[in-house]
């Protein structure tokens, strides 16, 4: 095996994980990501943009309302009022490190989406605005003294210290040669899990590896059951599906049934504006009787707004589709994890010498839905607050307990959370879910972690956190936001949020 130490690891090079490394300076940061740092994570895939209260008449109090909103009396009102009061520094920053926002006549423009009461949302590159972001904090950090990055590291497993704190983690690199890594600090950033479901808009990065070496050196977590679905991905036989953007409904694009009627017409007073959750339900249930629904854009595509959405118009030709002249096929996707690892306002877990940002994390922001757009502007704000809190701490030295390995563990799929694994998940916690179907998931999820061999780390941690996700969505006996359950219908008021 070999050894590698390191004052602070962040693990994961999206949004979070780099901003967290470049706020660190000037402590030492050695960065490791999965894969291709360019391309696999959510953060190049994000496409509607960033939400920022920056527009005329817009307010911190508005956007802070409408994510409260979305949020279903769930959210930690604390929390998401000291995201989005850093969300103008956020935007500055991130036009320091090279992010070029579009801009109108009249200064950056702004875009209205589903659930905000404002136009706030900056795009860059038009929709292709993660992957602007992505690429200008790459360039940045390539020339940051204090961070190394290392991609093809598949971190599997996080060191117990001997304070029984987190004192690193052991990983793989792409030949499977074990890597054990000693750091101070370890921060995960390693997003989302939506590769734990059947249709996802996530990449094969996506799946819940993070939260689940968390989990399973017993960090505490939250929100596992909050699950939100994009309502709008292509229809197509790839693994993961394409989204088209919200933003293209809030350019005027609608939805349409089997009949060519109007799918959100009398069913949301906001229509086809409705919030995620809603609109997701009614696309899922048209699947779950058969029927097609289709996003009509025609109108967007035939306008002058075609040019703010080059990466959507790119996905549809690619699959033989003309936007403009037809109704496009869409279902609706495992999208973003509203929960996470619970962590305070600076990032830090409950474990020693492990903080989280960015989707893998819990701020309790989002609360029981996340307001489209928010999560690029969490995954920078949060960032940032690890790296400038470690700036600002003193290291402690941490000394990591001997784990043996066996060469089982690096027997993982890179590429999902199981074939099985990902058909239990999609019957059982989709934007629909029912008591009986959790209880035989949750059955079906123990029988299969049982047959695995005893050093099949990753899939049994996957497992485990697929478990507790089932667990979490049983107890959690109503329906809330992304959580609807067909045999609790109704918000239990008792439950929300103090
Ligand atoms: C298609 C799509 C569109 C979206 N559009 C928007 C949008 O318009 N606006 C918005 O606000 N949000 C959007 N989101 C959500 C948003 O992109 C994410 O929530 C955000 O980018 C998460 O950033 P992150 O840094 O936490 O994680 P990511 O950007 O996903 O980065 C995770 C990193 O961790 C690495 N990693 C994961 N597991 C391991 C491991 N075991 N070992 C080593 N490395 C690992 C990955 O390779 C990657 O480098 C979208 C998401 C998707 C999927």
């Amino acid at each position: 095996m070999s050894s590698i130490d390191t004052d602070v690891l962040v693990v994961g090079a999206g949004a979070a994980g780099l901003c967290a490394a470049i706020s660190a300076a000037p402590r030492r940061v050695l960065v490791v990501c999965a894969d291709d740092p360019r391309a696999a994570s959510s953060t190049a895939l994000a496409q509607g943009g960033i939400a920022a209260p920056l527009g005329a008449g817009d307010s911190v109090r508005s956007q802070w309302a409408d994510t409260l909103t979305a949020g279903c009396h769930t959210s930690d009102r604390r929390a998401a009022l000291r995201v989005i009061r850093a969300a103008g520094e956020a935007v500055r920053f991130l036009t320091r490190v090279g992010v070029r926002f579009d801009r109108g006549e009249s200064g950056w423009r702004m875009h209205l989406e589903a659930g905000h009461s404002h136009a706030r949302v900056l795009h860059a590159e038009g929709d292709r605005t993660g992957s602007a972001i992505l690429a200008a904090l790459l360039a940045h950090v390539a020339g940051c003294e204090h961070i190394e990055l290392l991609s093809g590291l598949r971190v599997a497993a996080l060191l117990e210290g001997q304070d029984g704190g987190i004192a690193g983690a052991l990983g793989f690199d792409r030949e499977g040669g074990a890597v054990r890594i000693g750091a101070r600090e370890t921060v995960l950033a390693t997003g989302g899990l939506g590769g734990l479901f059947p249709f996802t808009t996530n990449g094969h990065h996506a799946n819940g590896d993070g939260l689940a070496m968390a989990l399973s050196r017993g960090a505490r977590v939250a929100g596992l059951e909050f699950i939100q679905f994009h309502p709008t991905a292509l229809k197509t036989s790839e693994d993961p599906v394409p989204l088209l953007t919200e933003a293209l409904r809030g350019a005027g694009a609608f939805l349409l049934d089997a009949r060519g009627n109007r799918l959100m017409k009398g069913a949301h007073p906001l229509g086809d504006l409705a919030p995620r959750d809603v609109v997701a339900r009614a696309v899922w249930e048209r699947g779950l009787q058969g029927e097609g629904v289709w996003l009509d854009a025609t109108a967007v595509f035939g306008s002058e707004h075609a040019g703010e959405f080059p990466l959507a118009l790119h996905t549809c030709r690619s699959h033989g589709l003309d936007p403009a002249r037809e109704p496009l096929p869409i279902t609706a996707a495992a999208h973003y994890h509203m929960g996470g690892i619970v962590v305070d306002a600076l990032g830090r877990t409950d474990l020693p010498g492990l903080w989280a940002c960015g989707e893998v994390a819990s701020t309790g922001m989002h609360g029981a839905n996340r307001l489209a757009s928010n999560s690029l502007l969490e995954a920078v704000v949060c960032g940032r607050t690890v790296g400038e809190s470690l700036a600002r701490s003193s290291p402690v030295r941490r000394v990591p307990r001997a784990k043996p390995l066996t060469p089982g563990d690096a027997s993982i799929d890179p590429h999902g959370g199981g074939v099985r694994l990902r058909a239990i998940m999609g019957r059982c916690m989709g934007p629909l879910r029912e008591g009986g179907e959790l209880q035989s998931g949750l059955r079906e999820l123990t029988a299969l972690r049982e047959s695995l061999a005893p050093e099949a780390l990753t899939a049994r941690q996957r497992l485990d956190l697929s478990i507790a996700m089932v667990q979490a969505a049983l107890s959690r006996r109503e329906s809330r936001g992304a959580h609807w359950r067909s045999d609790f219908p109704h918000r239990d008021p008792a439950a929300d949020a103090r």
